[in-house]
């Protein structure tokens, strides 16, 4: 998935405040969205550091047994009442609807270290000479574009970061 991370970052931050029983806040949106694509900072790490002929999947923070780690750690840290533990369930749970997301039509390593083979719902075929073009005919497009309009209708209908903008009703 390449555009529905961030809108899946900002859902996971409104369902998260929404089930805690609190309003959300622009920073908690913010920490969400950050969690949401968070895991491709690995692109940039390949593009000036390492070999591109690795997965960039293959990296640390794509793989799943490290976030498992990292959230154990993080819930076990910031007990009930810590100042920052509902932003930190935020991005941690951002952090892995994009882990879900890349496994649709990526490839993800559910069961590294043990077993190579990644796991991905489905291929995507290469029918069209453009690569992006594969991914924007292909069904998963849907889901894509369906999370960036569900975002964007939540944010029109209650918005977090453009309700000063807009204009009070008459
Ligand atoms: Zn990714």
């Amino acid at each position: 998935m390449f555009i529905a991370h961030l809108p899946a970052g900002y859902l996971c931050a409104r369902g998260l405040a929404s089930r805690a029983g609190g309003s959300i806040t622009p920073a908690m949106a913010l920490v969400g969205m950050v969690g949401g694509v968070f895991p491709d900072i690995d692109l940039f790490y390949r593009a000036f550091f390492a070999s591109q002929r690795i997965h960039h999947h293959r990296y640390p923070t794509h793989l799943p047994l490290v976030w498992l780690a990292i959230t154990v750690g993080t819930a076990l840290l910031l007990r009930a009442g810590h100042p920052i533990r509902r932003h930190a369930a935020i991005f941690l749970l951002a952090v892995w609807s994009h882990l879900l997301l890349d496994s649709v039509a990526g490839d993800i390593w559910w069961r590294w270290p043990w077993f190579d083979p990644p796991f991905s719902l489905v291929r995507i075929p290469a029918v069209h000479s453009r690569w992006w073009l594969n991914y924007l005919l292909h069904w998963t497009a849907v889901v894509e574009f369906g999370l960036v309009g569900v975002a964007a209708y939540l944010e029109w209908s209650r918005p977090v970061f453009f309700g000063r903008w807009r204009r009070p009703a008459a």
